[in-house]
């Protein structure tokens, strides 16, 4: 992979990580300065350690600094330690900057035998980076029900569905898969399908077919050879990201690229997995390939290659293998500094086995920056699904919410706990928890709710019925803007 980027500075900020991730980076870094590539490091921190002195974010200023100056970062795992701060240091340097794409290739390698060896597997996720679940809202509704918000945008759909083509087309590859929960949550999924849809029109050259995720999971268990790129959810790559490294041999040879306009982050897909850590006998082969994919990006393609090449002469000739590959108690592992040196003695040979692909640069896709994304020509509020926090059982909540919407724009049309209705009574028989989704909808079937109407029930709810959460009702071009309820007429 190639970028056309603006980074004339071969300048990168090198995060060691939590775990086994100070190995694995330093595994890289070593066979990068062989190379003699021009790239000089800027060593700085994020994760455990930056917790531990207290700052809750796990990425202090120097860090953040470092990474606006040479806007390439190659990257170990972070933790979060159990006890210190909220969020995912991982996480939060992805959405700081905004790397919208996650580029996580796997490739069927030479000596590192699986149950799919011999079919050519070859394929790349390309996992939407920083919306969907990962936006991370959540919040205790009531004491005992918890929400987190799954925020997908037709923008962040845009750019992640443009890139996976561009990368596709990068690569000489033929095919993009969009895989969602689109049949489930056809609103926020499906704004990537519909995004998907409409954008592969102007990739004719490239196959283009949607698939349901779940699906997905299972061919590529089944046929993984049938996949070439397939972009998705932020949530679905992750979990699907994991699956497929296992295709190829496991974690520790899973590279990947957090790629935005303006900066790129190169890290492997695992974790810190603290059970080897400082051990020296993980596998710095994912670190590794993110650093080749590092390089070309940085357009250091000779060194990119040459390392590519060493590294499968390593795997070829397998005179040194790493735990993960022949069994950490088989007394056949090599240690990781052994792997390291195996690859850097090979520098400048040519592997047998695999032909080297046809890297063309990468046109990282920018769409306006303009926060509004679509404009309809027409909207209204039709009504107010209410979140009330109740003890009561439907059959009373109910009648109760009626008489209180008596009087008011607004009328109670039905509620739903955990997204199925249960009142009116439909003769189902739902185990209640106390949080209920409660319906209003604009008596005048014409009209269009003003807050102050809204406010006015809200108002006479409570504090009998103590409402949690509001969500307007609206039409988008006298589209609904919300899905019904399960049972919902
Ligand atoms: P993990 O660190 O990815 O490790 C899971 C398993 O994958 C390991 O136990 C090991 O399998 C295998 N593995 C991972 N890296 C390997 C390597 N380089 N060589 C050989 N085998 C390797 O996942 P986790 O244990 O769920 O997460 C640990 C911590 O990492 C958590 O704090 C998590 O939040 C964090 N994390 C960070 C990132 C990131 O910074 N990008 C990503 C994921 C997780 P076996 O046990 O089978 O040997």
């Amino acid at each position: 992979m190639a970028a056309s980027n603006q980074n004339t500075s071969k300048t990168v900020t090198l995060i060691p990580g939590d775990g086994i991730g100070p190995e694995c980076v330093e595994s890289a870094r070593r066979i990068i300065d062989a190379t003699g590539a021009g790239v000089t490091w800027e060593v700085r921190h994020a994760g455990e350690s930056v917790f531990k002195q207290g700052i809750p974010s796990g990425v202090p200023t120097d860090t953040i600094e470092s990474i606006r100056k040479t806007r390439c970062v190659l990257k170990g795992p972070l933790g979060t330690p159990v006890g210190y701060g909220e969020k995912s240091a991982n996480v939060t340097l992805r959405k700081l900057f905004e790397t919208f794409g996650n580029i996580r290739p796997v490739r069927e390698l030479p000596g590192v035998k699986t149950p799919y060896s011999g079919r050519g597997i070859d394929l790349v996720v390309v996992r939407e980076n920083v919306e969907d679940l990962y936006a991370g809202i959540e919040h205790m509704q009531t004491p005992s029900v918890a929400q987190c918000l799954k925020l997908i945008s037709r923008k962040g759909c845009e750019k992640i569905v443009r890139l996976a083509f561009e990368f596709a087309r990068s690569e000489g590859r033929k095919s993009v898969v969009c895989a969602t929960k689109s049949n489930i949550m056809k609103l926020t999924e499906g704004t990537l399908k519909r995004t998907f849809e409409e954008i592969a029109k102007e990739y004719p050259d490239i196959q283009s077919w949607h698939i349901i995720i779940d699906n997905c999971a299972h061919q590529l268990v089944k046929k993984p050879e049938q996949f070439d790129v397939i972009v998705t959810t932020n949530m679905n790559g992750d979990i699907i990201s994991d699956l497929t490294s296992a295709l190829v041999g496991g974690l520790g040879f899973a590279p990947s690229a957090n790629l935005g306009n303006d900066v790129a982050i190169f890290e492997a897909v695992h974790g810190s997995a603290p059970k080897y850590a400082g051990k020296n006998v993980i596998n710095p082969t994912a670190v590794i390939g993110s650093s080749i994919m590092m390089l070309r990006h940085l357009g250091e393609f000779d060194a990119a290659q040459k390392i590519e090449n060493a590294l499968l002469v390593t795997l070829e000739e397998g005179k040194v293998k790493t735990g993960d590959v022949v069994g950490y108690d088989s007394g056949l592992a090599c240690t990781t500094t052994a792997f390291t040196d195996e690859i850097i003695k090979n520098l400048g040979k040519e592997p047998r086995t695999i032909k080297p692909r046809v890297y063309k640069p990468l046109n990282i896709p920018r769409i306006s920056s303009d926060p509004v994304s679509v404009r309809p020509k027409s909207r209204r509020v039709i009504g107010a699904d209410i979140f009330v926090e109740s003890g009561l059982l439907p059959d009373k909540l109910g009648p109760a919410l009626e008489a209180k919407a008596e009087g008011t724009a607004l009328k109670l049309k039905m509620i739903s706990n955990r997204g199925t209705q249960v009142y009116p009574d439909k003769g189902t028989l739902i185990d209640c928890v106390d949080q209920y989704r409660c319906r209003f909808v604009l008596r005048d079937a014409a009209g269009n709710l003003s807050d102050n109407e809204l406010i006015t029930l809200l108002n006479k709810l409570s504090p009998e019925h103590q409402w949690v959460h509001i969500e307007k009702l609206a039409e988008f071009d006298g589209q609904p803007g919300f899905t019904k309820a399960q049972g919902e007429d």
